[in-house]
Formats: structure tokens, sequence, C-alpha cells
């Protein structure tokens, strides 16, 4: 963990504290950033990539903002729990979950040649993880606070090679609108954003320039997501602009499907 800086300048001051899984790189640093600009505290968690993840809590305190960074594998319910921990001893609560973590399978991977190793582990990390997260927000989360699950449209583009991948997104769309149902009473909204294709590794790995392009121009907006575009999108859904929103999952992909 690195030191935290204590200061907001530059940025609207905020007593938040949020926890952003999958911070180190991609979407999820993108929120991050995003999110401390608005004044509010965020753990920046990851999974094994250590100095990714300081050099994104650095790139906030050099702004004025506040982060840490907190390792712990999603799909370990303990690890989960000590990152709460951790949450709360350095920041003082927790006000915001954003379940960003998550992997895919390599290239394109048609059901029938899903391997049980590939399944569990797409299961473990994407679904269990986001489980694991939002079971202890239920009793940890602060009244008033926001849960923002990961989807992703591919789910209603129902792309073959996506199956299992788009079955954990299923799942967790299925949960997010229950549990919505779940908080009544706390002030607390869950919702999930499903981004189409965005540029991070987990896109543009195991891919070639042709699927790339042709992804990139199945949007009408012809290009694809950055990982700014979908940390607007999760910025609003916790700011108190997004606060009547609930139970909903927002496809953020230019008008693909
Ligand atoms: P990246 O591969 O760029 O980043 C993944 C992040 O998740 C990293 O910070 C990684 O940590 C972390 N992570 C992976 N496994 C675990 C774990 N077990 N515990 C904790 N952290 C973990 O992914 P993206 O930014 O592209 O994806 C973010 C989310 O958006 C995912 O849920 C993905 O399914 C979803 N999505 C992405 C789309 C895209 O086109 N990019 C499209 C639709 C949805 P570390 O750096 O330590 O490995």
């Amino acid at each position: 963990m690195t030191s935290i800086a204590n200061t907001a300048s530059g940025s609207r001051s905020s007593n938040k504290v949020a926890i952003v899984t999958g911070a180190s790189r991609g979407i999820g640093a993108a929120i991050a950033r995003r999110l401390a600009a608005d004044g509010i505290a965020v753990i920046i968690n990851y999974a094994g990539r250590k100095a990714d993840a300081d050099a994104v809590v650095a790139g906030i305190e050099a702004a004025g903002g506040r982060a840490a960074a907190v390792q712990a594998d999603v799909a370990v319910p303990a690890q989960v729990a000590a990152m709460v921990d951790q949450a709360c001893t350095l920041f003082g609560g927790v006000d915001f979950l954003v379940n960003n973590a998550g992997i895919i399978q390599p290239g394109l991977t048609m059901l029938a040649d899903t391997d049980d190793e590939l399944f569990d582990r797409l299961i473990a990390i994407n679904l269990k993880g986001s489980f694991n997260t939002m079971r202890i927000a239920a009793k940890r989360l602060r009244d008033g606070g926001r849960i923002v699950n990961f989807s992703s449209s591919v789910k209603a583009l129902a792309l073959p090679g996506y199956s299992v991948y788009a079955g954990t997104k299923a799942a967790v769309e299925a949960m997010t609108n229950i549990f919505a149902k779940e908080l009544r009473g706390r002030g607390i909204t869950v919702n999930a954003v499903a981004p189409g294709p965005t540029a991070t590794d987990l896109f543009l790995k195991d891919k070639t320039e042709a699927q790339i392009e042709h992804l990139a121009k199945l949007p009408p907006l012809e290009r694809l997501a950055q990982p700014d575009d979908i940390a607007e999108v999760v910025a609003f859904l916790v700011s108190p602009a997004g606060g009547w929103i609930n139970g909903q999952t927002i496809r953020a992909n230019g008008g693909m499907v």
C-alpha cells in the first residue's frame, strides 16, 4: 500500500469513499481517477499488478485526490473482507462499491471447447467475485450508498465464442436487479453498466487487427469506447444526479445493441 494524501485541492471535496475492484488498469483505473476528481477517496483494488495500482494512486495523489492501493482477489471472500476492513481503517467507511474486476476467455472460445478450468475461473472472478463484494456490501456499505456492477453488451449481442463469459454477465445482471430490491429501506442503489468494445488489455489481447477493426465499426458511432467513456457513466450513477436509477443495466456501447 502506498501513502495517502489527505488533501483534495483542485477536486470537489467529499466525505465519500469508493472501492473500485480491478482499478490497476483499463476501465477500473479510469473510474478511480474520475471518482477521485469528484473528491471521492478511492480504494484501488488489484489482483497482482501492484506497480500498476501504485501508479494509479500516485496519479490521483498528484492531482490532489485521495487513494490507496489494496490487493485482494475478488474470488476469495476472506480477501474481500480484509479489503473492506482496510477501506474502513484508511477512510472511515465505504459508500460506493464498483464491481469492475473481470476476466474474459482467450480469443473466441466456443462452448464445446471450454475446459473446466476456464469455466471455473470465469465463474469465480466475474460472478462469485461480484457476489463476494455485494454480500459484504450489504452489511458494510453506509446507507445512501451505491453499487455499480459490470456486465457486457456481448450478453445482448450474443456473439459466438463468448458463451460462458456472457453467462457470467447475465447472472450479474440478474443479481443486480434483485439485490436492488433486497436493499429496500437503505437508500442504496444497485445498477450495472454493460460496456461495448472498449480499448483495454481485456479487449485488445488475443485479437487480430481485422477483428478489432470489425468490432470497432459495429456501433453506429463507429469507434471503440475509451475507458473514460465508461468512467463517466459510473460517475453519473454514483452522483446525486443518478440517484433515481436503481436495479437497471445501462448499456454503454455507442448504440451497438
Ligand atoms: P482489464 O483486463 O484491462 O483490467 C482488469 C482489471 O481487473 C485489472 O485491474 C486486474 O488486476 C483486475 N482483476 C482481474 N482479476 C481479478 C481478481 N481476481 N481480483 C481482483 N482484481 C482482478 O479489463 P477491462 O478494464 O477491459 O474490464 C473491466 C470490466 O469491464 C470487466 O468486468 C469486463 O468484463 C468489463 N467489460 C469490458 C469490455 C471491454 O471491451 N474492455 C466490454 C464489456 C465489459 P491486475 O492488474 O492486478 O491483474
